[in-house]
């Protein structure tokens, strides 16, 4: 049975609990693990807590080289990382080895920036003086992740917090603990003891208590927008810093000048992507009227040629949803939107291509705003497609949400783009090209998709603190403090 990693030795848990780790695509139990308890998060923080006073001090080149360490070591391990990624998660094996390259990437960049950034030098308000900022770490940073990307929105949260000098306490997701624990054993254990921490169990037996623990100054959190509230609110009671990467619902614009055989593949690619449990995935496609019926005939053919199946396969382009509990979700929201009036043009049923949680490619068209999979997050491949009347309808319907993660637009009109771009509330933009992401480009959401960004320079800065240095390298005595009397003569006179 696989246990915590707790100050760089496997531990097991005090509660002794543990839990199957379930292949979604064959229903196998792939391993078992601990099942954390409170004080497991407890003995967490407090290697964290202890191990930080020595992090913090480290010098940049010296954990830079760590870092590009654990970069090389996740490359060098992508083909077990992968298959594990594949096992636990379902997704396709060639998209987890990408999310692999992307951690070892986003840790290179990580080790640079981290490097190159240690505040700023300022102008003085008076001679003699000397003004400047220094980035100071948090502390402990609890990184709690979900399901859909295990590792990489792991490590979106862990690189930047450790090169701003933090130690980290990480809750993966209940249900796919098994790369990151793999990670520990591969990459992650050149990090001094205490650095990095993982302890396994759900949110209400471990994840609660890191985010209540007086000792974590900063929770980074990815996942659903409901739990996100809740963390929002527990973190506000403690005054204690948190970043959101929450649930969205976003658009999709393919305008009437779009490239139509580009706009179908990248739609679908867009939806589909990982059974369409992706944060950013088009959940609301909006179809200029005048290429509608062109666009669905595309559209359908290739969303009919796609291939589901097990991930391990390398024919697979999608692969099972991640539980029975998401599959009656997406069933059920599917089912209610045919109700409220959509016409189902593909799959729309669970697919018989293995015991697991097949769900085939869906295509709902006639889709009217308010109707269920494009009003609550549908976290599963269906395409729901509102056909407007033009680019203005199309911009005002996609900017009428109360999320704002992503946005995406096929079209050539740079009128259409910058209008789409200045109205849609989103963290990200994508014009032409969707899900396209970029380590040292901001990424995060607006609204009920969150706050805070991750990657780039900000992504750094959502892990430290900056303080204000004031130097008067010649001492003096300074006119204006006590006594106030010497300056009475500034005091203006009352009635004149
Ligand atoms: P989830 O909210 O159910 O769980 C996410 C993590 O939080 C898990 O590790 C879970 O155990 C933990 N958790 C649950 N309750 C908790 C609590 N009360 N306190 C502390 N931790 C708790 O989400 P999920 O089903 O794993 O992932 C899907 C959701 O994540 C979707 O809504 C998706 O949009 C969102 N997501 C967002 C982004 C982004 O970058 N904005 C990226 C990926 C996924």
């Amino acid at each position: 049975m696989k246990s915590h990693w707790i100050n760089g030795v496997w531990t097991p848990s005090l509660g002794g609990g543990k839990r199957e780790i379930i292949n979604p695509a064959t229903l196998e139990v792939v391993d078992t693990v601990a099942e954390g308890t409170p004080e497991d998060a407890q003995a967490a923080v407090a290697a964290a807590e202890h191990a930080f006073h020595h992090w913090r001090k480290l010098p940049g080149l010296e954990k830079a080289l760590l870092m590009h360490e654990i970069a090389r070591q996740l490359r060098d391990d992508v083909s077990e990382l992968s298959r594990l990624l594949t096992l636990e998660g379902g997704k396709p094996r060639i998209e987890n080895m990408d999310e692999v390259e992307w951690c070892a990437a986003c840790f290179d960049y990580y080790a640079e920036v981290g490097r190159n950034s240690y505040g700023n030098s300022v102008p003085p308000t008076a001679e003699n003086q000397i003004n400047f900022t220094i980035k100071e770490p948090l502390g402990v940073v609890g990184c709690i992740v979900p399901f859909n990307y295990p590792l990489l929105l792991l490590c979106w949260k862990i690189a930047p917090a450790l090169a701003a000098g933090n130690t980290v306490v990480i809750k993966p997701s209940e249900l796919t603990p098994l790369a990151t624990l793999r990670a520990c054993e591969k990459a992650f254990n050149c990090l001094p003891a205490g650095v990095l921490n993982v302890v396994l169990g759900t949110g209400a037996g471990v994840g609660e208590h890191i985010v209540e623990h007086p000792k974590v100054a900063c929770v980074a959190f990815t996942g659903s927008t409901a739990v996100g509230t809740d963390i929002a609110v527990r973190c506000a009671r403690q005054l204690k810093r948190v970043n959101l990467e929450l649930g969205g619902i976003d658009p999709f614009i393919v305008f009437e000048d779009a490239d139509l055989d580009v706009a179908a593949h990248g739609v679908a690619w867009a939806r589909f992507l990982n059974a369409g449990q992706v944060c950013t995935s088009a959940k609301r496609i909006y179809v200029v009227k005048s290429v509608a019926e062109a666009f669905l005939e595309k559209f359908l053919e290739y969303t009919n040629s796609l291939v589901v199946g097990n991930g391990m396969d390398p024919k697979t382009d999608i692969g099972p949803l991640i539980s029975q509990r998401a599959l009656d979700k997406v069933q059920s929201q599917v089912e209610r939107t045919i109700a409220g009036g959509a016409k189902l043009l593909a799959g729309g049923k669970r697919l018989d291509v293995g015991p697991g949680y097949f769900w085939a490619p869906t295509v709902l068209s006639e889709v009217k705003t308010g109707l269920v999979s494009v009003s609550e997050e549908l976290f599963g491949p269906v395409a729901s497609i509102l056909a407007v009347e033009d680019a203005e309808e199309a911009i005002n319907l996609a900017a009428a949400s109360d999320y704002g993660l992503g946005a995406n637009i096929y079209t050539r009109n740079m009128g259409y783009a910058f209008r789409a771009m200045n109205e849609i509330k989103a963290g990200t933009f994508w014009i032409n090209d969707p899900l396209t992401d970029n380590d040292a480009a901001p990424f995060g959401g607006m609204r009920k998709s969150g706050m805070g960004r991750e990657l780039g320079e900000e992504g750094l800065d959502a892990f430290r603190e900056t303080k204000h240095v004031h130097l008067d390298y010649l001492p003096s005595r300074k006119s204006y403090w006590f006594p106030n009397v010497r300056r009475a003569h500034e005091i203006p006179v009352e009635g004149q």
